[in-house]
């Protein structure tokens, strides 16, 4: 048997859909690693986690954030936590 991981796959969501606010380029992200991870993490504590249990080797599966149902609440997530983010980033 393979081995085998448990992964939150929300955690791919959150990040797709912070890159595609990126690069839609609409609101104004500092994009430095630190404010990257403070997003993700502001918006995960605030999304239900979606645990799954794959393969080591499947680990990096790619999400088709499109197809995802949850869109449109993983999107409010990351732009709410972007606001809170921008407003107090947590260095110069
Ligand atoms: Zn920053």
């Amino acid at each position: 048997m393979d081995e085998v991981i448990l992964v939150n796959r929300m955690e791919s969501v959150v990040r797709e859909a912070l890159e595609e606010i990126i690069a839609k380029g609409e609101i104004e992200v500092c994009t430095c690693e630190r404010c990257r991870l403070d997003v993700l993490a502001l918006a995960l504590n605030s999304l239900s986690p979606k645990y799954v249990v794959t393969e080591i080797g499947n680990a990096v599966t790619n999400v088709d954030l499109d197809s995802f149902q949850g869109k449109a609440n993983v999107t409010m997530a990351v732009y709410k936590a972007i606001g809170v983010v921008s407003g107090r980033p947590r260095h110069q």
